[in-house]
């Protein structure tokens, strides 16, 4: 029974990367990497532990005690790695949304044509190209002076 406890979790140790979809290797987090070092000599330290154990170095108390201490590190580093691993492209994916936002902004104004509006130089109201009259005031417009 141990055993095979012990055998999970070395199991979800070596598979957690698998499992986990690969962080870009451009994106180099030093929390990350600071977490993965301490993943892999958590991971050490449990088969040496168990190799002592299985060898008779060190007694089962002992093992028990240190063993319990290495899986509550191992958990903690694994639960911060799935943060970290799961902020990283969040906070990715919200700066693309706020730049394509900010490109659509400043694309917007330039996909209707400058020429499809004026302005009535009396009034200032939004008028058509083809506009004699402006529609707010009446008064007279000469599209073609306006357009050049
Ligand atoms: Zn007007």
């Amino acid at each position: 029974m141990l055993a095979l406890a012990l055998f999970l979790i070395v199991a979800a140790f070596v598979l957690h990367p698998i499992l986990q979809p690969a962080a870009p290797e451009g994106t180099n987090n030093p929390d990350t990497n600071f977490l993965q070092a301490r993943r892999a000599s958590v991971l050490s330290a449990l088969t040496d532990l168990d190799f002592d154990h299985a060898t008779g170095k060190i007694g089962h108390r002992d093992y028990e005690s240190e063993r319990n201490q290495l899986v509550a590190d191992g958990v903690a580093v694994l639960k911060q790695l799935d943060a970290a691993d799961l902020t990283a492209p969040a906070i990715v994916n919200d700066l693309d949304a706020r730049i394509e936002e900010a490109v659509a902004h400043i694309r917007k104004p330039e996909s209707t044509p400058a020429v499809a509006h004026q302005f009535c130089s009396q009034c200032g109201a939004v008028t058509q190209l083809n506009d004699h009259f402006c529609a707010q005031c009446g008064f007279a417009l000469d599209p073609r002076s306006e357009s050049a």
